[in-house]
């Protein structure tokens, strides 16, 4: 992903609304590229800060968009973990399977 494809997710980020696939490749490019995080932090700001000041509350831009950022990665964590797990237990019922094909077979 280049820097422009990244300023263009965005705003669907910020409304989260990027899929998986995209979630991580955008994680993966703020997290090593500064002028994209900035540009991010100040997108955030015009977005969240905007909502706040109907709202009446204060924003700590840095800190709320390390969040945000955080929790997207633990989503994509999940994620991950949860299909090993699948895949997993895939691979545990076709061995069942087998297991109860071979006992009827043998016998
Ligand atoms: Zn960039």
């Amino acid at each position: 992903m280049n820097c422009k494809d990244f300023e263009r997710l965005i705003p669907l980020y910020l409304k989260n609304e990027l899929e998986d696939k995209g979630l991580k490749v955008f994680i993966e490019h703020v997290t090593n590229c500064n002028p994209c995080k900035e540009e991010l932090a100040i997108q955030f700001l015009i977005t969240e800060g905007m909502q706040r000041l109907e709202d009446g509350d204060t924003l700590d831009v840095e800190r709320e968009l390390d969040d945000k950022l955080i929790q997207s990665i633990k989503r994509l964590e999940r994620k991950r973990r949860f299909s090993t797990f699948f895949i997993l237990s895939e691979i545990a019922i076709t061995l069942g399977l087998i297991v109860v094909l071979l006992y009827f077979l043998v016998l």
